[in-house]
């Protein structure tokens, strides 16, 4: 073995350069449990990434992983294609009990292959065949996943340059609050549509997240969303919500636009809907619009029945009732409550998002980069979001106890404290 092989890691050697969170965290982590993730060494991090909204309930919840070991301890089918299984119909009729009836949603669950980019795609294609229109209207900051559907509905210019081709049949229009002052972007969209002249093809569906969670935290107000439906609708457009991020209980509901008064035509679901971190997509998408034929949409693996498993445990532990949306809605103060306290520390930060979905935009990638790099040493996982990384985003597990909470935060603010001082040191020599 040539000699650099014992120094050089595993990762380093073999891994391809497309590796990302890793390189600002470079240790290797070994366990996990509830909001904290320990490494090989023994060190313990307290967990502000959670998977990038992926462990929306924490890591390893007990109900979840005895469930699961149950169902593998017993046989059960680990790949189904999509077949019916006894999970699958177990997971669909927790769903419909505990999600779908209760917000008054008539919505089909179609499984697409187990990315949330997948589900992106699915909806694109099937409000195109809706439609027999091509033109598909996404925002300003939009993040919808890097396959080339996907991607050509998203904004960020460094993700679309890994296309290698050009990524057609989208229009990008401005977001709530993408330009500053009182500019209403719902009715320039409006007005783009209305005038013959306006160059924008009739479009086949508005695809918005309700509040961005690569693009900056950027929450669009409950009259923007609405608005943004009706056009939809006098245009003869699908509205899609891609709830990836924003959903399962991020905003502080099991959806991100309840309350709001809008019911998307199709909303796109990944990340948090196993619950346990497993891969897992879907759609929910209203009858009318139901129309792919059987396989159309094809995929391996639609629907994976290990999720089913732990999917079910994550709608009937935490969405039989409105406990968790309380406990969700006192987080939401306290986290809200710790991150004034940040932004006050840098002149011109201001706090971004709603529900357990917030942030601060120190107005710097490299200010908040090395924030997080140095919270990041002091035990707490956490990462920025945003077109220059110039938000320090907290996504938490919506399960982390306030006091582990409160913790994070202490670390968060000696970190910023930290960062500022030696920046205004070296600034003043
Ligand atoms: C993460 C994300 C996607 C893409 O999901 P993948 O599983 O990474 O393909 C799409 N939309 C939103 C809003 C996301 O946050």
């Amino acid at each position: 073995m040539p000699k650099d092989m014992n120094t050089v890691s595993i990762f380093e050697r073999r891994e391809s350069e497309a590796r990302s969170y890793c390189r600002g965290m470079p240790a290797t982590f070994a366990t996990a449990r509830g909001s904290e993730i320990t490494d090989d060494t023994g060190k313990t991090y307290i967990d502000f990434l959670a998977g990038c909204s992926s462990l929306n309930y924490g890591h390893n919840d007990p109900d979840m992983k005895a469930a699961l070991i149950e169902h593998i301890s017993h046989d059960g089918i680990a790949h189904g294609l999509d077949l019916h299984t006894n999970t699958k119909a177990a997971f669909l009729e927790a769903f419909e009990e505990h999600i779908l009836e209760p917000r008054g949603m008539d919505h089909r669950v179609m499984f697409t292959g187990p990315t949330g980019a997948n589900a992106v795609e699915a909806a694109m294609k099937i409000a195109r065949k809706v439609t027999g229109r091509t033109n598909i209207i996404a925002f300003t900051n939009g993040f919808h996943g890097v396959t080339s559907g996907a991607l050509s509905a998203t904004g960020n210019s460094y993700h679309r340059g890994g296309a290698g081709t050009s990524l057609n049949g989208v229009t990008r229009m401005p977001f709530d609050g993408f330009f500053p002052g009182e500019t209403d972007t719902a009715e320039f969209l409006d007005a783009m549509l209305k005038d013959k002249s306006g160059g924008v093809d009739a479009p086949a569906a508005i695809l918005l997240e309700t509040v961005q969670g690569e693009g900056g935290l950027n929450a669009a107000s409950p009259e923007w969303v609405k608005r943004i439906a009706e056009l939809a609708k006098e245009h003869g457009a699908l509205l899609i919500i891609d709830d990836i991020q924003a959903g399962c209980g991020r905003c502080g509901t099991f959806f991100s636009f309840e309350k709001m008064g809008v019911t998307p035509d199709i909303v796109t679901m990944a990340k948090s809907v196993s619950g346990f971190g497993l891969p897992m997509a879907m759609l929910l998408v209203r009858p009318e619009f139901d129309i792919f034929g059987p396989a159309e949409h094809n995929g391996t693996f639609r629907g994976n029945t290990h999720a089913f498993v732990t999917a079910k445990v994550a709608v009937e532990k935490f969405w039989a009732d409105d406990a968790f949306e309380k406990e969700l809605a006192e987080k939401s103060q306290l986290i809200h409550d710790a991150l004034a306290d940040l932004a006050a520390m840098v002149p011109g930060a201001y706090l971004k998002g709603r529900g357990l979905m917030q942030g601060v935009d120190v107005g710097s990638g490299d200010l908040a980069g090395d924030i997080c790099s140095r919270a990041y040493e002091n035990g707490l996982i956490i990462e920025t979001s945003g077109s220059e990384d110039q938000v320090i985003k907290v996504l938490a597990p919506l399960t982390t106890p306030k006091d582990t909470l409160r913790k994070g935060f202490k670390i968060l603010l000696a970190a910023a404290e930290d960062v500022l001082s030696t920046t205004t040191k070296i600034a003043a020599e």
